[in-house]
């Protein structure tokens, strides 16, 4: 950070990603009430893809519904501090692990696949949130991070697609991009790790591409899950 970056930084209160409330000391990046309130997504995680996929398991920890959530998730994308992604695959970890079904599901070695993000989209933004979640969450679980992903296309959008051209198009986004003569040392299963679900395409077109490579299980979570 520059000289007038330190000077700004002290005398600016820094202030809550998620609710805009200037913080306390001990507090890095969010208030307390903030994590206390965010509201936890309950719904079943894996009921938007309707049995075609077949995942070991599925779980977003918040629910997009309310303004403080969003806000979060806005400053996770845009505001281009990095250790706010990191900071909050910490906080999804550690909740995370404290649910019992959390070991039951990933017994063994598991790795986090990251989703990679478009080039311009990453020059532009600096970083990849899908990255900085799996970071997070490597230091609390100890789970490797596999880079298992390539991008192939960049910038068409398949919104606009029915589902059956969508389902025809899986394979369009990602290939594996696990170099050959790199050993894999996951015996568990592999977590693919994004900030959002939204329609479950992203995750689908995920999991088809490692489906080609990896026989092994293949889960699934999410720092939030925008269905209300
Ligand atoms: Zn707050």
């Amino acid at each position: 950070m520059t000289l007038i970056g330190h000077m700004l930084d002290a005398a600016l209160p820094r202030r809550c990603a998620s609710c805009g409330t200037p913080l306390a000391r001990q507090e890095t990046q969010w208030c307390s009430p903030c994590a206390f309130t965010w509201i936890r997504h309950a719904a079943p995680p894996l009921q938007r893809f309707g049995g075609r996929v077949d995942w070991a398991f599925g779980w977003s920890w918040l629910s997009l519904g309310g303004a403080e959530e969003r806000q979060l998730v806005h400053a996770l994308k845009y505001a281009g501090d990095p250790q706010l992604g990191i900071d909050l695959g910490r906080a999804m970890a550690r909740e995370w692990s404290r649910l019992g079904s959390a070991r039951q599901e990933t017994k063994g070695c598991w790795s986090v696949v990251t989703i990679p993000l478009h080039r311009k989209r990453q020059r532009s933004r600096g970083y990849n949130q899908s990255e900085l979640l799996a970071k997070g969450w490597h230091t609390v679980t100890g789970m490797a991070m596999h880079p298992l992903l390539i991008r192939k296309h960049s910038g068409r959008s398949l919104t606009g697609f029915g589902r059956s051209q969508r389902v025809s198009n899986l394979d369009a986004r990602f290939h594996w991009g696990c170099p050959p003569d790199e050993p894999m040392d996951t015996t568990g299963g592999l977590i693919i790790m994004d900030d959002v679900v939204t329609t479950g395409s992203t995750l689908e077109h995920a999991h088809h591409a490692l489906r080609q490579h990896w026989q092994g299980p293949i889960g699934f979570v999410t720092l939030a899950d925008a269905a209300a």
